[in-house]
């Protein structure tokens, strides 16, 4: 059955873009404990220009193709660590996935391939106290789900809910990629902020497909 076409691609993308700037204030206090205190904004000037760019494009465009360029314009506009990470998951997972629609099989596979983009590019794993510690949980969920017959709308809130238990985990967690790891053992006690956006990402998913 269908999971992912154009317009919740771009449902997704707009969700997620007013979720950060809802949040941006929280993301940035989290990232001034561990971090340079940038990390909200950081993301809300990214997504105000994926929301731009989505105001632009040519109607019915393939969900992949909306993912890509979205990915391409986190990369282009965000500094730092965050942005270029979700541009570069976002950018695979788009290409990743089948035209004109994307199963949940599908959607899973493309977020993997997002993910491993993420490991490459910034060598974290579980438990380095990063985004990675929401977004591999969050896959995982979408993947069991997606084996298990479940739908879209189901796959999505198990997703968000992993990724929510997964940010709550970064907390105790001495980072050891990324700023927070200057810090030492300093940066425990603290959720790590890019795992807390990623699970705000997938919750917007959740949101959309519901
Ligand atoms: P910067 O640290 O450059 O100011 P941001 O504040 O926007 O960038 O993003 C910080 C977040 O990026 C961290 O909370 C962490 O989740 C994520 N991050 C940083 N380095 C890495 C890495 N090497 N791998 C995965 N995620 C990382
Ligand atoms: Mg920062
Ligand atoms: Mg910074």
């Amino acid at each position: 059955p269908y999971a992912m076409d154009h317009d919740l691609a771009e449902a997704w993308l707009r969700a997620a873009a007013a979720a950060v700037e809802q949040r941006e204030e929280e993301l940035t206090a989290l990232d001034g404990a561990i971090g340079d205190g940038d990390h909200g904004s950081n993301l809300r000037r990214g997504f105000t220009a994926v929301t731009e760019l989505l105001d632009g494009l040519e109607p019915g465009l393939p969900p992949g193709t909306l993912l890509t360029r979205a990915g391409s314009t986190l990369i282009s506009k965000v500094g730092g660590a965050a942005g270029p990470l979700y541009g570069s998951a976002l950018r695979a997972a788009g290409s990743a996935l089948p035209e004109p629609t994307a199963d949940l099989t599908d959607l899973a596979a493309g977020l993997r391939a997002g993910l491993s983009q993420v490991c490459k590019l910034g060598g974290a794993q579980v438990g380095d106290k990063t985004m990675v510690d929401a977004f591999e949980p969050a896959v995982a969920a979408l993947e069991r789900a997606a084996f298990d017959g479940f739908t879209l709308r189901e796959a999505s809130a198990l997703a968000a809910e992993a990724a929510e238990a997964g940010a709550r985990s970064t907390v105790p967690l001495v980072a050891r990629k990324g700023r927070a790891s200057y810090l030492g053992p300093r940066s425990a006690g603290h959720q790590d902020p890019g795992a807390t956006s990623t699970a705000l990402l997938f919750a917007a998913l959740a949101r959309v497909a519901g």
